[in-house]
C-alpha cells in the first residue's frame, strides 16, 4: 500500500513538499495566499508585508502555474 501511495504523487506534489515559506519556513500549500518576490522566493501573505514590489501574489496554485521556473524543480 505504501508503494501505491508514493507512485500516486505527482511532480507538483513532490515540489510542494519541498517548497517552504521564506519567512516562517513552513511548507507552502496549494491554497495558501502567497507573494512571489523579485528573487522568486515564495512567502505567505500572512507572514510578510511587502516593502518592495512583489512580482506576483495570489493563491499559490495559481502563481505556480504562471511561472515556468517552478516546473524545473
Ligand atoms: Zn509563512
Amino acid at each position: 500500500m505504501n508503494d501505491v501511495f508514493i507512485l500516486s504523487f505527482t511532480k507538483e506534489e513532490e515540489m510542494l513538499n519541498r517548497l517552504k515559506c521564506n519567512a516562517c519556513h513552513k511548507l507552502i500549500k496549494y491554497k495558501d495566499f502567497v507573494y512571489l518576490d523579485m528573487l522568486n522566493s515564495v512567502i505567505h501573505q500572512r507572514c510578510y508585508t511587502p516593502i518592495f514590489d512583489v512580482k506576483d501574489k495570489g493563491i499559490f496554485q495559481e502563481v505556480m502555474k504562471k511561472y515556468p521556473l517552478f516546473e524545473e524543480w
